[in-house]
């Protein structure tokens, strides 16, 4: 960060009175600009056995497959944030239902938040976001193709919950790599 959101002048890098941390401050109006994690939300999403995937038409791991997941906008809820990116990537209406992960990825200050979605009718479609959309029983998924580990590490927990019939989320922390 160069400049202040509030007023437009330079910003720079000390530790507030009373903080243990630096932080963006602004010479001349003072506020201080905190960054925190960001929130990623999205669903496993299924129909008869099958999980709906999604090849990415955008970098990064433009190509590879992952389930729909985006950042969460102001003035949702998880649950609504996560329906909204599902639509947004695969056009699939769901319902959004258990949560399946939980994950921080402390390196990119992100937090993964991923939910059991069963899907309300077998409607889907390719998006601006989506090259290819399709389902997948779990002999079928595309392991060594998959876009991230977060993407990995859900669906395993999805069918390891579905075998175990338990709705224990997985709570991680993921390291760079
Ligand atoms: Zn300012």
């Amino acid at each position: 960060m160069k400049y202040c959101s509030s007023c437009g002048c330079e910003v720079i890098l000390t530790v507030p009175e009373g903080d243990q941390r630096e932080r963006f401050v602004c010479r001349d109006c003072g506020d201080i600009h905190y960054q925190n994690p960001k929130v990623v939300v999205g669903c496993v999403t299924h129909w008869d056995n099958q999980v709906l995937l999604c090849r990415r038409a955008i970098e990064p791991r433009l190509g590879f497959w992952t389930m729909p997941a985006g950042f969460m906008e102001n003035g949702e809820s998880l649950k609504e944030g996560a329906q909204r990116e599902t639509f947004e990537e695969c056009a699939a209406e769901v319902e959004v239902k258990d949560l399946i992960s939980v994950i921080s990825i402390a390196s990119i200050n992100q937090v993964h938040c991923i939910f059991n979605a069963p899907m309300l009718s077998d409607n889907f479609a390719i998006t601006s976001e989506s090259s290819e959309v399709k389902l997948f029983h779990e002999s079928e998924i595309p392991w060594q193709d998959l876009a991230f580990r977060t993407v990995e590490v859900t669906l395993k927990h999805f069918f390891e919950q579905r075998r175990q019939g338990s709705h224990l989320p997985l709570v991680i922390d993921l390291g760079p790599h």
